[in-house]
């Protein structure tokens, strides 16, 4: 079993990590960089190690510092979070050869998934819907114009190494078809170092809906039920909720089944979520992520289970702690995204915390690594809490995330509060009535 886990990331999910850590007895090790010395994840763990200056490729993502302080600490696991080294399949590998366990699916499944070609042909195979498109990578313009003229435009360029809503280009025409090949390949070498792009069919007003399933070594897998992501900016979530308002639980068992026979299939082992566009009652996949999500939490408010917890079982080779059968969805539950940016032109705002206020009561959860006296360094992503609320009903908890909203005090620095009270207010969120495009032009309306 576990004794120790380094965790190699900061912030709430290294906060996160820790405390599931505690709950089962297992000593935790952080890691930081000279920006962090006074930061939360590092007054709370057991011990924790310098790791290197404030940029996350000489600290974070300094995969030999990372494992010289598992060495040196005797750390007999890994857990990396989400971001920084969470998807690098080399690392899972390094750190198993190293007898360390991986907190995280095997280093060929992180591959598999990390490249979206690949990614998009595996889950065709094993029975998941995906957007109509190019079957493989897209080198020529005479292949690229064959495939629209079959899925007709607007369509989506990608590159098979993306991420985080970089790499994408939409063409709406084939006159531009060419150009914006060229632009998206040569900015994909540039941002990923692989120039391999494919095309998929742009859908108008999708839905972002995602599952949720974690699979152990013993054949197992379960889903969790979806959440819903449409609320993005610049294909960034900012707000998920969970149920989705337009699922019904007969589709959601539907789909879930799809999902969980597929992993089981596959093999895979830890948590990971399958992404997909939701438009007149289809799905079609986009990618699946192999580590735990910023969202998580809106699941563990509706099911009463920890993901965190479960990963750490099934990376130590124990059985998942739940059947499907055991898995019960109750009310509702929806997570504000809170970053240190400006609420509406979202340019970034780090600095010292001079007052800090976290809402309670029934139902409130709010991760964060934010304390009264702490100065958010520039170097990290904005965000830095998440306000999660659920409640019986979705009214029931829009009513509660407003009051929460409200109570919750940031001072010294200015965060995105007001846009999720501002998101409370407008009827059609109120209704749930938003595809991924209605964050958007709600922001556009704003500025004029
Ligand atoms: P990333 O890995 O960069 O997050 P994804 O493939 O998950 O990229 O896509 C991110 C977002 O881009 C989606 O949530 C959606 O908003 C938009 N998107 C991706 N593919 C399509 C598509 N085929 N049609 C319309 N929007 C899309």
């Amino acid at each position: 079993m576990i004794k120790k886990v380094l965790i190699a990331n900061r912030g709430e999910i290294a906060l996160r990590i820790h405390r599931a850590c505690h709950e089962m007895g297992i000593k935790t090790v952080a890691v930081h960089s000279t920006a962090d010395e006074d930061a939360m994840h590092v007054r709370l763990a057991d011990e924790s190690v310098c790791i290197g200056p404030p940029a996350s490729v000489d600290s974070y993502l300094n995969i030999p510092a990372i494992l010289t302080a598992a060495e040196i600490t005797g750390a007999d696991a890994i857990h990396p979070g989400y971001g920084f080294l969470s998807e690098n399949a080399k690392f899972a590998d390094i750190v198993e050869e190293h007898d360390i366990v991986f907190i995280g699916p095997s280093g060929d499944h992180i591959r598999v998934m990390g490249d979206k070609i690949t990614a998009k042909k595996t889950v065709k195979k094993l029975g998941i819907p995906v957007v109509p498109g190019s079957d493989g990578g897209i080198t020529d313009d005479e292949t690229a114009r064959k495939v629209c003229e079959d899925i007709g435009f607007p369509v989506i360029i990608k590159a098979s190494a993306g991420g985080g809503g970089r790499g994408m280009q939409i063409v709406r025409s084939a006159e531009n078809l060419s150009q914006q090949l060229n632009t998206c390949r040569t900015e994909a070498k540039a941002s990923f170092g692989d120039d391999a792009v494919y095309i998929e069919k742009f859908l108008t007003k999708p839905r972002h809906i995602e599952f949720q399933l974690i699979g152990d070594k013993h054949g197992n897998c379960i889903h969790l039920g979806e959440r819903d992501c449409s609320l993005q900016r610049r294909h960034q979530k900012v707000l998920e909720e969970a149920p989705s308002p337009v699922i019904d639980s007969e589709t959601r068992e539907r789909m879930g089944g799809i999902i969980s026979k597929a992993m089981s299939d596959l093999g895979y082992c830890g948590a990971g979520t399958i992404e997909f566009l939701y438009e007149d009652g289809e799905f079609y996949f986009i990618e699946m992520n192999t580590r735990v999500q910023v969202e998580h939490p809106v699941t563990e408010m509706i099911t009463g289970i920890d993901i965190v917890r479960e990963q750490i079982r099934v990376a130590s080779g124990k059985k998942l702690s739940y059947t499907q059968d055991m898995v019960r969805f109750f009310g509702h539950a929806i997570e504000c995204r809170i970053n240190a940016e400006h609420p509406f032109s979202f340019v970034p705002n780090p600095g010292l915390v001079t007052q800090y206020h976290v809402p309670g009561g029934l139902n409130v959860r709010c991760d964060s690594a934010v304390y009264a006296g702490y100065t958010i360094p520039p170097y990290y992503d904005s965000m830095i809490a998440k306000l999660i609320v659920s409640g019986y009903s979705r009214d029931g908890c829009l009513l509660r995330l407003k009051r929460s909203l409200e109570e919750y005090v940031i001072d010294g620095v200015i965060t995105t509060i007001p846009l999720h009270q501002a998101l409370m207010a407008n009827e059609d969120f109120q209704a749930g009535d938003y595809d991924i495009h209605w964050l958007e032009k709600f922001l556009e309306e704003r500025s004029e």
